[in-house]
């Protein structure tokens, strides 16, 4: 096989046309029309790509906690579009219509919360607070309510029913892992997409790049806001996650 075919449950799935390239994503189109190639860039961006920087293996480091945060949802009954890895930066994937919302679980105080509502940090929140952003870079992924959602066509009332008890599911699960690892998870975004047959399903990437993590012997962070507040090597961090997963995910 070549680094743009690959065999997966019996048929060879070759990389097509790049679909979209996202801040730290490729997506290409398969010779399976059901199946998306999913590739993780070393790029790190931050105040909506305006900062943008090369990290070598940052993307390898993603997708490796990803794929082990899916495979882990997936043990637990939650479905979602992963389906396999490539290389070490590429996975397979379930074609799905992205919904255009991003879903904002937050567990304690921090980011935008703080900012918005002048309180202070790393304050638990119960119950967890769940937001929506529009997802479009051109308006900065405004903050959206529901009606406005449901008015402009992007979900049903039902839609988001589902995709609000679905992210609480993956809270419970992932806060109950990353506790088992001493790691707090603070924040993340999540985003979902429907199948060809209408069914909501999990779907982006699960890593620090779209989390907060907190280590809860040394309080440092272990994701992405080390860039954005210019703390040093964010791999480090990165690193020490997928660690740990892999030691209680063995
Ligand atoms: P905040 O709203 O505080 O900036 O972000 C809340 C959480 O969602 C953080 O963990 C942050 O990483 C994640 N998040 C929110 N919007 C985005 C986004 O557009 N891209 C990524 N990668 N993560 C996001």
């Amino acid at each position: 096989m070549t680094d743009n075919a690959v065999e997966f449950n019996g048929q060879t799935i070759t990389k097509g046309d790049l679909l979209y390239e996202g801040k730290a994503k490729q997506v290409f189109a398969t010779s399976d029309p059901a199946i998306l190639w999913m590739h993780y860039m070393d790029q790190v961006t931050a105040l909506n790509g305006k900062v943008k920087e090369e990290y070598a293996g940052k993307g390898q480091l993603n997708s490796n906690i990803s794929n082990r945060l899916f495979t882990y949802l997936a043990s637990k009954g939650v479905t979602h579009h992963w389906l396999g890895s490539v290389s070490a930066t590429d996975e397979l994937v379930k074609k799905v219509d992205i919904i255009p919302l991003e879903v904002v679980t937050r567990n304690y105080t921090a980011g935008h919360f703080v900012s918005r509502f002048g309180v202070e940090p790393m304050q638990k929140l119960t119950p967890r607070v769940q937001e929506l952003y529009y997802k479009s870079d051109e308006l900065d992924d405004p903050f959206m309510n529901q009606s406005q959602a449901i008015s402009l066509g992007f979900a049903s009332e039902a839609d988001l029913k589902t995709i609000f008890a679905l992210a609480d599911e993956v809270n419970e699960l992932l806060v109950a892992l990353f506790e088992q690892i001493d790691i707090t998870l603070i924040d993340y975004k999540l985003e979902f997409g429907r199948l060809a047959d209408g069914q909501i399903i999990l779907a982006d990437e699960l890593s620090p790049d779209n989390m907060r993590l907190v280590d809860q012997k040394t309080g440092k962070s272990l994701d992405k806001d080390v860039f954005r507040q210019k703390q040093g090597d964010l791999r480090v961090g990165y690193q020490d996650v997928l660690e740990r997963l892999e030691d209680v995910l063995k």
